[in-house]
């Protein structure tokens, strides 16, 4: 469904749109195709998997700093997945456990199955031998937003 990646027109990756939303946007010249799929055409555009804003479009959170901090948030930032092994995800995980003074923060939390978060316990990723398959980020509110 959501297909295709939209970017602003400093690059800054903004949320995902369907191929007719994309299309729609190629149409109306507010945006352009910056990445296409490889000999793929639909109508006389290749077919976009990454579209670029032609003007520059400002973004609440890059003033605010973004969305704040919940639980619901990360779990729909991370799509419900797991960060360590890929599985559905109901719970979070803090990356530096809040024993230890880890906070509920974006960049300090991802989503995580109750096996891994258990498992990992008190331990950092690290001394967990438990890498992170992604590396949590500050969701923009259309991330938030569209799901
Ligand atoms: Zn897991």
């Amino acid at each position: 469904m959501n297909a295709v990646l939209v970017l602003n027109a400093d690059l800054g990756p903004l949320h995902r749109v369907s191929l007719r939303h994309a299309l729609r946007m190629l149409w109306r010249q507010v945006a352009v195709v910056h990445e296409a799929e490889p000999d793929q055409a639909i109508g006389v555009f290749p077919m976009p998997k990454v579209v670029r804003l032609v003007s520059y479009v400002v973004t609440r959170w890059r003033f605010s700093g973004g969305p704040t901090w919940s639980r619901r948030g990360v779990l729909v930032r991370d799509q419900h997945r797991c960060a360590y092994c890929g599985g559905a995800a109901y719970t979070i995980d803090h990356v530096l456990p809040s024993s230890r003074g880890g906070r509920n923060t974006w960049l300090n939390t991802v989503a995580a199955c109750g096996g891994c978060n258990q498992r990992k316990g008190d331990r950092t990723p690290a001394e967990a031998g438990m890498p992170l398959r992604y590396h949590p980020a500050v969701p923009s509110w259309a991330m938030l937003a569209k799901r």
